[in-house]
């Protein structure tokens, strides 16, 4: 095992560059998507896309990191380790591997789960052609994550709005509906935005772009922070059935928790069930000719309150604006406390991550060998 990714401190070049000699170690074949901005560090930065095994494959496992970027820690550790331990021999010569590498670099880099929009990219995926919906109850308590609450007594005063309300409706399900995502407030938090996202675009890109003899993909988005501390959870999130759904349920059994969502719809996995415009969704529906299997895997970490959680206190130091890298204090501890949060610096937590990660990835590659399970 790579200790350096265990045990370091990450930074969007160190994982990046890990990741891309981890390919080349398989001759794979790599795409780099340059993204308009630069990193925290004032690097340019990449989604790296690395295709490994025969380019005529039929069936393809597709892995994706960093939807959310600080989450993407977590995703690009997997994605680096899983190819360091890889014998391309024991590949079966219809399959190949296809590794999406950070999809939202700008939120990696600058430790931010949001993308340089302030867009929970996991929000955005919706038809920007219809007229985007009103999330009343954000309206609410709009005033406890936006630039009002910056200024800390305000922010107690503010935080009497979130108190009252979840005392008329109860805690979860205010949590819920504000965790559903809303495009009225640029500055708040769970902004699905206004538009297509440059991370959006690059993914749909992606896809259109698949390698012309893929016939079936298994495809898996990784993210942390919903569900128990060290406790990774294999998730499939869809508003449909759809035969992929039936697979995954025979193939994981009671390892899988479906999230089926729609407005209203809730969940007690930590992940919310009222989104329209997930990463998911918008994969199900694109790939909807094609045999196809959408997976999320979701890793516990820590269960704060939405007003103690480090999400906020980083988003209110992040839209004063003075240190948005969080170079120095107290933007460098709120950056710090952030990072915890979703990419725990402990050594037993990263194992059971990335060990259940890649007995997943396995379980799919046999899957697609074989087309059952006897893992
Ligand atoms: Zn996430």
């Amino acid at each position: 095992m790579d200790t350096y990714l265990m045990n370091e401190r990450p930074s969007y070049t160190a994982y990046r560059e890990r990741f891309l000699a981890a390919v080349q170690r398989h001759q794979g074949r790599v795409s780099h998507y340059e993204h308009p901005l630069k990193g925290r560090d004032g690097e340019t930065l990449y989604t790296d896309v690395a295709e490994i095994g025969n380019p005529d494959a039929t069936k393809w496992l597709i892995i994706i990191s960093g939807t959310h970027g600080v989450e993407g820690y977590y995703g690009s550790m997997c994605q680096t380790l899983y190819l360091q331990g890889l014998d391309l021999h024991s590949l079966d010569a219809d399959t190949g591997l296809l590794f999406i590498h950070l999809i939202n670099p700008w939120g990696t880099s600058w430790l931010r789960r949001v993308n340089e929009d302030n867009v929970d990219l996991n929000r955005n995926f919706i038809d920007f052609t219809r007229p985007l919906q009103h999330n009343d109850e954000y309206d609410n308590i709009a005033s406890v994550f936006n630039r009002e609450a910056i200024e800390p007594e305000q922010r107690r005063i503010n935080e009497q709005l979130w108190h009252d309300r979840a005392a008329e409706i109860g805690e979860t399900s205010l949590r819920s509906q504000i965790t559903a995502g809303q495009h009225q407030d640029p500055e708040g938090i769970f902004y699905a935005g206004q538009f297509a996202t440059w991370s959006n675009q690059t993914l749909r890109t992606i896809f259109a772009n698949l390698p012309k003899s893929c016939k079936q993909a298994i495809c898996m988005d990784l993210h942390t922070g919903a569900g128990d501390f060290g406790h990774p959870m294999l998730m499939a999130i869809t508003d449909h059935d759809y035969p992929g759904l039936e697979a995954a349920k025979k193939l994981f059994g009671p390892w899988l928790y479906t999230v089926h969502t729609a407005m209203g719809n809730t969940s007690d996995t930590g992940v919310s069930a009222s989104v329209d415009g997930y990463t998911s969704q918008m994969l199900i529906n694109a790939m909807h000719d094609k045999d196809f299997m959408q997976l999320v895997i979701e890793c516990g970490t820590y269960s704060p309150s939405m007003l103690e959680h480090s999400l906020r206190f980083e988003h209110l130091h992040y839209l004063e604006g003075n240190d948005p890298g969080g170079h120095q204090e107290p933007g460098h501890s709120l950056k710090s406390a952030l990072l915890e949060h979703f990419f725990p610096h402990d050594q037993q937590w990263r194992e059971i991550a990335w060990v259940r990660t890649r007995q997943i990835f396995d379980q799919a590659l046999v899957y697609l060998r074989d087309g059952q399970t006897h893992y």
